[in-house]
């Protein structure tokens, strides 16, 4: 996506938001430089600007249409709707690929829906129809194909980052970009597969992690570890042999735990869990409230940290009953001394409703994506600098 705008605040705040949508994003303050930079980065998405000093909006329109775009043209202003109208009717007679527009001060959700409309994930094809194979996952791992995204979680007493959550992706040579649902259901029918899957994904956001903390950045890292490890007894210590070689301390990781039935032994998981926490790691339950995450484990397991399935927290404001677990969790886990999390959090009142709740931090599309390494420290850095100024 390209902005073109001269005003820096908005420019940097549409960025934040695109960053967050997981859009690329390249800012343009100097509307002279339109044609040479619109030739060079070739942007599927442009915001635009209608009054810049010496340049206006309609002079680069015309350009576009003469250039044969056929990016997405969305307009931003603080002028009257009516000439805003006019602009776009006068883009579509040009034959430009029109958006709409958007009236200055800017409304952060009028502005993601925007990105993810014009962006409907544009899978290459055949990628739907790929059910891989035991094979197909192993040498993925070998070939070093997985790469970890990070989504970041907020500390709701304070706004600011609190950690970050790594998910995992399968970068096919073919498919392009594979979600976790495609293939970890099968790496965890076979543990050598989701051993080697975790220790990778570990590995890598260790090394991330170094990186940030070269920059002065030091995040809690949460880890989803699938309970079919949690039979192996040397669990605890391979674990501690990564942190150390990296020297990340124990407790800014936090394992998330998903119960999958595979408990079968549950004297040994409550020794393997016990280690970990004796190693100074924290526990978290994760998709509280569904399938076989239960009560049972919350007082037979040295938990930490309750995270709020997020089938809850997507419908707390349509569906007073999901509001209502939201609720109860919270005060459950508050009463057990554990830490709250939501996930899935899309929109504005479901973040302040979770506030006032109490929950302690919250995670979702609203705050930001899961999105690449290179792109989270762009994404840290101007959410740390935005709490700064304008505070939560
Ligand atoms: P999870 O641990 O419950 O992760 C949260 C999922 O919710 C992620 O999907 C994330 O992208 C998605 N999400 C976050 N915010 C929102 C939101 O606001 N709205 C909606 N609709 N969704 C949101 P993802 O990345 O596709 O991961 C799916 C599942 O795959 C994870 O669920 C986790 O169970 C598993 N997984 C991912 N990475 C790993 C891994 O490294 N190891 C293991 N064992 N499992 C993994
Ligand atoms: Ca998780
Ligand atoms: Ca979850």
């Amino acid at each position: 996506m390209l902005i073109v705008d001269d005003d820096l605040r908005i420019s940097r705040l549409l960025k934040r938001i695109a960053l967050a949508s997981d859009v690329e994003t390249l800012i343009l303050n100097d509307p002279h430089r339109f044609e040479e930079i619109y030739l060079t980065y070739q942007p599927n998405i442009i915001l635009m600007d209608l009054q810049m000093p010496q340049v206006d909006g309609i002079e680069i329109l015309r350009r576009l249409a003469e250039l044969k775009s056929n990016a997405a043209i969305l307009i931003i202003s603080g002028m009257e709707k009516n000439v805003l109208e006019t602009a776009v009717d006068l883009g579509r007679s040009l034959k430009l690929n029109m958006a709409g527009f958007l009236n200055k001060p800017i409304d952060v959700d009028s502005v993601k829906k925007v990105l993810v409309k014009t962006f409907v994930s544009q899978k290459p094809a055949g990628a739907e129809s790929f059910v891989p194979t035991y094979d197909d996952v192993k040498l993925a791992i070998e070939r070093d194909e997985l790469v970890v995204f990070y989504q970041p979680l907020i500390d709701l007493e304070t706004g600011e980052i609190d950690g970050l959550e790594s998910l995992v992706r399968w970068q096919h040579p073919e498919y392009g970009l594979l979600f976790p649902d495609s293939f970890i259901p099968l790496a965890e029918g076979h543990v050598e597969l989701i051993d080697s899957l975790t220790y990778r994904v570990l590995e890598i956001s260790l090394r991330d992690d170094v990186s940030r903390r070269r920059k002065g950045v030091e995040l809690k890292l949460a880890i989803n570890l699938s309970a079919r490890l949690l039979s192996d007894l040397a669990l605890p210590d391979k674990i501690e042999k990564l942190l150390k070689k990296y020297d990340f301390s124990a407790s800014r990781l936090i394992l998330e735990i998903t119960e999958s039935g595979a408990m079968d032994d549950a004297s040994l998981t409550m020794d393997i869990l016990t280690r970990l926490r004796v190693k100074n790691m924290r526990l978290s339950i994760d998709d509280f409230g569904t399938g076989y995450s239960s009560l049972i484990q919350l007082y037979r397991m040295p938990f930490n940290e309750i995270k709020v399935d997020k089938s809850f927290v997507l419908k707390a404001m349509t569906d007073k009953e999901a509001a209502e677990i939201c609720r109860i969790t919270v005060d459950l886990g508050h009463s057990l001394g554990l830490e709250v999390v939501a996930e899935g959090v899309e929109d504005t009142e479901t973040y302040q409703f979770l506030t006032q709740l109490g929950c302690d931090k919250a995670q979702g599309y609203y705050i930001c994506r899961p999105i690449e390494s290179s792109r989270l420290s762009i994404w840290i850095d101007e959410y740390n600098e935005d709490l700064q100024l304008n505070g939560r």
